[in-house]
């Protein structure tokens, strides 16, 4: 049997209920995945976990599913933020899928100094947040935060998130090392722009006592590149690979 096909819905799920596809959805599972009428989806709405459904009263323009069985009930992702600095197009939607894989719960586009590209699309980063999810079996979607620069994102900063500042300046304890020093359920990563951090931008970060400066190691990382592995680092060490 070919893959079973996974969308997400924006609806309430529950046993029984008839729910009619968005129009690029139905489109999807009928002329591309050729569906047809009692052949399974799963769905998830990010509340309330993933559920069997069915195909139904399939055509060419619509489409509904039935829903049958709740197969994995919901629960939290971890809470954990990437703030990146926008990069090039082609990276900065690498950036959002592997964030969305990686399980970050809100991915946010920050505006720094040598940021080398003027404006992010959000309904692009949706649309990608939103495959990615579907694709990594995340039972929500990260949160896509509106594009702040980052004095506006620290002035409102809750200190009870510490920040991880990936700094390839050196002189900073390794990512693993800084966490070891963390009791916290929430957190937050900034990865700057190509062109790295402003002096300013460095001494302000340092001086906020919820920053904590962390090196990704000996090799100066592409933006990308650093997002991922920081992820990477931070899901495994606070258990979520378990
Ligand atoms: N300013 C650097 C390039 C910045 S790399 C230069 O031109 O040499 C883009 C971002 O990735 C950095 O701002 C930092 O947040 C992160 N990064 C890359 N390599 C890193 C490392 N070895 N340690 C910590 N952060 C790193």
């Amino acid at each position: 049997m070919a893959v079973v096909p996974r969308l997400f819905i924006d609806a309430a799920l529950g046993k029984g209920a008839e729910i009619a596809l968005e129009k690029d959805q139905a489109h999807y599972l009928v002329n591309v995945m050729r569906r047809k009428d009692g052949d399974p989806v799963r769905v998830f709405n990010g509340k309330d976990g993933e559920w069997r459904a069915e195909v139904a009263q399939a055509t060419k323009r619509a489409a509904t599913i039935k829903l049958a069985e709740q197969t994995r009930p919901q629960h939290a992702p971890p809470d954990l933020w990437l703030l990146f600095a926008p990069v090039k197009k082609s990276r900065t939607d690498f950036i959002v899928e592997k964030a969305t894989e990686l399980g970050a719960a809100r991915i946010a586009p920050v505006f720094t100094r040598y940021t080398n590209s003027e404006r992010v699309r959000m309904d692009r980063m949706e649309a990608l947040a939103r495959e990615a999810a579907e694709q990594t079996e995340r039972l929500d979607l990260p949160d896509i935060a509106e594009a702040r620069t980052l004095d506006q994102t620290l002035d409102g900063w809750d200190a009870a998130r510490p920040l991880i500042y990936c700094d390839e300046g050196g002189e900073v304890p390794p990512m693993l090392k800084a966490l070891g020093g963390l009791e916290t359920g929430k957190l937050a990563v900034l990865i700057g722009p190509e062109g790295g951090f402003s002096e300013d931008e460095r001494a302000r970060l340092k001086s906020l006592d919820f920053v904590r400066p962390v090196s990704l190691g000996p090799r100066i990382l592409r933006a990308d590149t650093a997002a991922a592995a920081a992820l990477a680092l931070i899901q495994s060490a606070w258990g979520d690979w378990d």
